[in-house]
């Protein structure tokens, strides 16, 4: 039989009611047997997301979502997560006695004590996922279903890299294949958490539970991925800044991972699991399981008239723009530009160029840690002495992608046109032979419009 592998975000059990409707989208498919759920989200009483209190534990009352303080400070953060656990499970019907092993792990978990803060935040950080796995499981016995929790340091899911923002260790796929496909009935598998090899608890980046799906979908060879979240599927410009935007039926890898590149919506992370294996990837609605939604996919039939499948954009963008004669002739100073930023662990998105310049575009986080711009600066005078070095902050990316675009000889004109047509002014281009996406800078403030200009020309 061809298995499903389905993921539940946050908003999707966000209360007993919603654990209810995912149950029953569970059980009207038998191929839906693998699991995987994030921790609750936000909902109508409770304001901030189960992982974001989570760090606001472990951080004492310092941790930030989008960029503000959160309003609770440690232990209302630790009663709040009680209380939103606590109500689900009563709503749900449960015992006294069912919910105990659920509100004491949770009250262990908060007096542990730890000496290393990014394991102590990443251990927090994974007790969303973890008691959500284990209330799903509950839950769904208590209803008559036969299911198995798999928890990651049970069924041998391995990460590697740093303890707050890891990656899956793919060495560990057989094996927890094995372990899986030993367990009955449905398969509950906590998102976004798991072991380091040395046996420390990990996460994933946030929003890391895609990622959990897409790699049990890889080990296990599941015939689909299905994403259910709070939208009908992907749309073709973020709904935040074009309401109307159209949702696409249907999406290769390739173009989704261009689009998702700017905008977090869409799990561009998670997809290069699935892409080696070709295993579809359905974007859901919880409240519409049966809706089309949006399929990803390796291949698909790009219609005669389209020209781009979407249009994307992420703010808080710097370049640092370094300018000397004869820049080209200095074989290999490319080189030497790219090692200072990576020596200083900051990625590289782009290097669009002139004759005697050269524009690096990265970022604005990574120069926020006092020092880093001034050391920055400082050691690409050193490599390119007697250089111009100057930086723009300020900066957003706006991506155009598609196949269709290889088919039309008119897409970069009409998306220049569209910007003129509203007096933005594209700071940088940035446009590969692969013919599938380009990306335009422009100024923060004009950002939203520009994506709107460009979705009202193509759509
Ligand atoms: N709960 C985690 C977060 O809020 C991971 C996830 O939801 O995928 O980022």
């Amino acid at each position: 039989m061809s298995y499903s592998v389905c993921k539940f975000g946050g908003s999707s059990l966000a209360s007993a009611e919603l654990f209810e409707e995912t149950r029953r989208i569970i059980d009207s498919d038998k191929s839906r047997k693998y699991i995987v759920v994030s921790a609750p989200g936000k909902s109508k009483e409770y304001k901030y997301k189960v992982t974001d209190l989570l760090f606001n534990v472990a951080r004492d009352g310092n941790h930030k979502v989008d960029g503000i303080k959160m309003e609770l400070n440690r232990g209302e953060s630790a009663a709040e997560i009680i209380s939103i656990y606590t109500k689900i499970m009563t709503d749900m019907g449960l015992t006294p006695e069912m919910r105990e092993p659920i509100i004491d792990g949770l009250k262990k978990d908060f007096s542990k004590t730890f000496s290393d803060q990014d394991k102590k935040e990443a251990y927090f950080a994974s007790r969303g996922e973890h008691y959500s796995a284990r209330l799903m499981h509950l839950y769904l016995n208590h209803k008559g279903m036969k299911a198995s929790l798999a928890l990651p340091e049970d069924c041998g899911l391995l990460l590697t890299g740093h303890p707050t923002n890891a990656a899956f260790d793919v060495s560990c796929a057989d094996y927890v294949k094995a372990k899986l496909s030993a367990l009955p009935g449905i398969i509950v598998v906590p998102g976004y958490y798991a072991l380091l090899k040395d046996g420390t608890v990990a996460v994933l980046p946030r929003s890391g539970s895609d990622i959990s799906q897409t790699f049990v979908a890889h080990a296990v060879n599941a015939s689909r991925c299905e994403n259910f979240t709070d939208v009908d599927g992907i749309a073709r410009a973020n709904p935040k800044i074009v309401p109307e935007a159209s949702q696409i039926k249907e999406i290769c890898f390739d173009e989704t991972r261009e689009l998702a590149h700017l905008d977090s919506k869409v799990p561009a992370a998670a997809l290069p699991h699935l892409i080696p294996h070709r295993i579809p990837f359905y974007v859901k609605s919880t409240k519409n399981p049966n809706g089309d939604g949006t399929i990803v996919c390796s291949d698909r039939m790009v219609p005669a008239e389209e020209r781009i499948a979407g249009v994307s954009s992420k703010k808080k963008y710097a370049v640092i723009n370094i300018s000397r004669l004869l820049l080209n002739e200095d074989l290999g100073v490319d080189a030497e530009i790219s090692r200072t930023f990576s020596d200083l662990g900051i990625l590289i998105e782009h290097i669009p160029s002139g004759i005697d310049t050269l524009s690096v575009v990265f970022e604005k986080k990574y120069i926020e840690k006092p020092g880093l711009l001034n050391e920055l600066e400082r050691r690409l005078q050193e490599k390119v002495p007697g250089a111009d070095i100057i930086m723009k902050e300020e900066m957003a990316q706006v991506v155009v992608a598609g196949r269709g675009m290889r088919n039309h000889h008119d897409v970069a004109s009409r998306t220049l046109s569209a910007l003129a047509k509203e007096k933005i002014k594209p700071l940088m281009l940035n446009m590969g032979a692969s013919d599938i996406s380009f990306f335009i800078a422009v100024h923060e403030n004009s950002a939203d419009e520009a994506v709107r200009a460009i979705y009202k020309e193509f759509f």
